[in-house]
């Protein structure tokens, strides 16, 4: 292993054939072949007794491996809502591969702590969120759910005057969920982790957008938890925030905003509107790997009230000051984990607000673009395009469902299927800086042939 450091062939060998495949992305199909996937067989084997030599590793994962992904970092690929990779966050990354780092202390990565604390503030500062909020870097923003809901659940019950911590939840008065019936699966599955039970929640109806119904709210109190929504998965929508955060407050609940892609219309000046009044919320969960472009994962946990995330996550009830400056560790379920703020923090510096607001504003004028020209094609429009999602349909579902499988696997772009409002839909995302007018040109042709030909 020694001669491998040492001679660098192996890593040379890695860059050569990550040059091939960036510079190869816009070429290629945006999904495997049937071929490459069935390729994928040359992985089927029994544990070797012997050493393999790296280069064959490398050889073979580049051979079969290169050509069975999904060209995300390219520009036609609107799946789910996952965004390209900045190469300034990317060659942060690659560098900081290289480091290895542990990010769970300032003892263990002084430079992950130190990028975590400075991300942390150009992130209050984005958001235009509370002095007292922190941050926490995860894995996405399910963890980030998962990590400001265990927070929520803490400081609820302590306002019941229980100890989560020391007495657990048999026998805990109960909190109330409040949530609209279209909060994001991961939220769902969140509740259900946190021992909540899914017929436990107040389910509250949202409009056809899927925003939620603000004149369905109950009366709120402080056993309650609110959860809210900034970016519907589906049409983008968001929550009307600023009133919904009004009437936790001075319930004294928890709100809690979900902004996954969301949250960043805040960063866009002529966007920012669709979040006012998010920074009167009590946490936040978005991702760095989604609408900010970093490289996977990366997803962040803001919470206003730091004793209740560090103390709920930290489950010795007190909380250890592992050195005097800012540990990682504290802020996440996480224990050794990945230094994720390096990436973010170079996505940010490289962007500055100003390449950050016109990185947003241009997934939102691609999309548009795109609604203008599906229209003209006669899709049907299933959503108020007001951010980066555009949802259309087909005049029947099985017209629909054909149209996204012909898409799926024509190679020219890649998209995904969902229900909306009882209907067959299909969705697209655009999330990625590389996703240029001309694209979005290739993608409108794409459907018309697409229509054409089913
Ligand atoms: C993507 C998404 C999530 C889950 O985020 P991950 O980063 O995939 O864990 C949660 N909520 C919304 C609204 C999302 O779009």
């Amino acid at each position: 292993m020694a001669s491998e450091l040492k001679s660098k062939e192996l890593f040379e060998q890695a860059r050569q054939y990550a040059y091939e495949y960036i510079d190869g992305i816009h070429e290629m199909g945006v999904s495997p072949s049937e071929e490459h996937i069935k390729n994928l067989s040359h992985f089927d084997e029994v544990l070797p007794n012997q050493s393999t030599p790296a280069k064959e590793i490398l050889q073979q994962l580049h051979t079969y491996g290169s050509p069975a992904t999904m060209a995300q970092t390219g520009g036609r690929y609107f799946g789910f809502v996952n965004g390209g990779a900045i190469p300034a966050s990317l060659g942060a990354k690659w560098l900081s591969d290289v480091w290895d780092q542990n990010g769970g202390l300032f003892y263990t990565s002084p430079i992950n702590a130190k990028l975590e604390a400075i991300c942390e503030s150009w992130l209050k500062d984005i958001f235009n969120l509370p002095e007292e909020t922190v941050a926490g870097f995860v894995s996405g923003t399910s963890m980030a759910n998962l990590a400001a809901l265990t927070a929520a659940r803490y400081q609820l019950l302590k306002n019941l005057a229980w100890d989560i911590n020391a007495d657990g939840l048999n026998g805990a008065p109960a909190i109330r969920i409040i949530a609209h019936e279209q909060v994001h699966s991961s939220v769902k599955k969140t509740l259900v982790i946190l021992g909540f039970g899914v017929n436990n929640i107040e389910w509250i109806a949202s409009d056809d957008q899927g925003r939620l119904l603000l004149d369905q709210l109950p009366k709120l109190d402080n056993s309650c938890l609110l959860l809210l929504q900034s970016g519907n998965a589906n049409t983008g929508a968001f929550d009307n925030v600023d009133k919904a955060c009004d009437l936790a407050n001075e319930a004294g609940a928890w709100v809690h905003i979900d902004g996954a892609f969301g949250l960043w219309a805040a960063a866009s000046k002529s966007l920012s509107y669709l979040t006012k009044g998010m920074e009167k919320a009590s946490s936040w969960a978005v991702d760095g790997h989604k609408t900010l472009n970093t490289p996977y994962d990366c997803g962040i946990v803001l919470c206003r009230y730091p004793d209740a995330l560090i103390t709920s996550l930290q489950a010795t009830g007190e909380y250890l000051v592992y050195s005097e400056q800012r540990d990682p560790i504290l802020y996440g379920p996480e224990m050794s984990k990945r230094s994720r703020a390096i990436e973010m923090w170079a996505a940010m510096k490289y962007l500055g607000k100003d390449g950050m607001d016109e990185m947003i504003t241009t997934f939102h004028t691609r999309a548009k673009q795109l609604e203008s020209g599906l229209r003209q094609l006669g899709f049907k429009m299933m959503n108020e395009v007001v951010f980066n999602q555009v949802l259309v349909a087909c005049a029947t579902d099985d017209a629909t469902k054909k149209v996204v499988a012909y898409l799926q696997n024509s190679g020219e772009i890649w998209l995904g299927g969902t229900t909306w409002n009882g209907k067959a839909a299909i969705r697209v995302s655009i999330c990625s800086w590389q996703t240029t007018e001309a694209d979005i040109e290739r993608t409108i042709a794409a459907f018309g042939k697409a229509k054409d030909v089913v």
